[in-house]
């Protein structure tokens, strides 16, 4: 990775810093922001991270998760910070749609933008794009901008924790989307003193009861498997919302069981959140769910993982989606 001699200049005086992450977010997204934003802290930029809507009750041990504002929630003081930044940070994202509203908002404010994303396909929103889909992570990237502005000494354990934090869980506990890189940048993120296991231990082993139990309810009676088509579906309606009271990040990760099954090669979640239904695909090898979301269900994604929300009913999608797989049988098979 590269640093232009203008962006290094913009970015070692302080500057008054926006960095955004997409709807939804996830570890990496939330892992990336607070990185970043504790990396610049240390040139004196005053910086803010924003989210389109909430982040998973799970992230809250991250440091400065607390700060983070909430378009949805904090609207007006969304728009009142945003007035004062002259520099935009875009990360785990590749198109302005994904940060909904805010995105029309930071359309129109000058400044200057920064993408750093692994997702394929970004769109032209910056003027400075690290872009790599083959990267394992967007903190993966974030360690690497660090070190590519030569401050690997900056990255202190609180940095670490962040980027350790989209690591691990972008790449489902180094199960996949690895690549020796990622290891040597773990390594040294431990020699300056991330504490890896108190980290996985405030991500994974912080279930609510009510949280398993759900889990139970989808394996024992949301499950489908077609063994012929190599493909395993869970879903989940309004009733099932109601009954469990699922909230923001309750059902995060659910979908990666289905990945568990020998030979299975696609996994699909489907779920109807109160106002939309909900995509998640997942799969193994090179069957790329990307295009099946951007394709079909006007989502997007990496080849390996990817989402989309569909306005049409739960059955509907359900069917949609079961009426695609023949389309795809031989890659299925392969
Ligand atoms: P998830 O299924 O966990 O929500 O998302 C899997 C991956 O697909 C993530 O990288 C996420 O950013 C991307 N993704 C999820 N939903 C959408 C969507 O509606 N549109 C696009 N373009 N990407 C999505
Ligand atoms: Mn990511």
């Amino acid at each position: 990775m590269e640093i232009s001699s203008e962006l290094r200049q913009l970015l070692i005086i302080p500057q008054n810093v926006a960095i955004f992450s997409h709807r939804n977010p996830d570890g990496d997204a939330i892992g990336s922001s607070l990185a970043l934003r504790h990396y610049l802290e240390q040139y004196g930029h005053t910086v803010h991270v924003l989210f389109p809507s909430e982040y998973p009750e799970e992230l809250e041990f991250l440091p400065g998760a607390e700060e983070i504002l909430i378009w949805d929630i904090h609207t007006e003081e969304c728009k009142h910070v945003l007035q004062q930044k002259n520099v935009f940070f875009f990360l785990d994202f590749n198109s302005l749609s994904r940060i909904d509203k805010m995105g029309d908002f930071v359309k129109n404010l000058p400044g200057k933008r920064i993408l750093i994303d692994h997702h394929l396909y970004p769109e032209p929103i910056a003027e400075h794009t690290f872009s790599e889909p083959e990267a394992s992570s967007t903190c993966e990237l974030v360690y690497r901008f660090i070190d590519a502005m030569g401050d690997s000494v900056r990255v202190n354990p609180k940095v670490g924790e962040c980027i350790y934090t989209g690591i691990v869980t972008d790449t489902g506990s180094f199960r996949h989307a690895t690549n020796p890189r990622v290891f040597r940048i773990v390594a040294d993120l431990i020699d300056r003193g991330m504490d890896d296991t108190a980290v996985q231990d405030s991500i994974f082993n912080s279930q609510k009861e009510k949280n398993l139990r759900l889990l139970g309810h989808c394996l024992a009676n949301r499950m489908e498997y077609w063994p012929e088509l190599r493909t395993a579906l869970i879903w989940l309606s309004k009733k099932d919302y109601e009954q469990f009271s699922i909230q923001r990040g309750d059902t995060e990760g659910i979908v990666n069981y289905l990945l568990t099954i020998k030979d299975v090669k696609m996994a699909a979640f489907i779920h109807n959140q109160p106002t939309i239904v909900k995509l998640s695909l997942r799969s193994k090898g090179d069957l790329d769910v990307q295009e099946i979301c951007r394709k079909h269900f006007n989502g997007g994604g990496h080849k390996n993982a990817a989402g989309a929300f569909s306005h049409d009913s739960l059955k509907a999608t359900i069917e949609k989606f079961k009426n695609l797989l023949p389309e795809y049988k031989a890659e299925l098979l392969k």
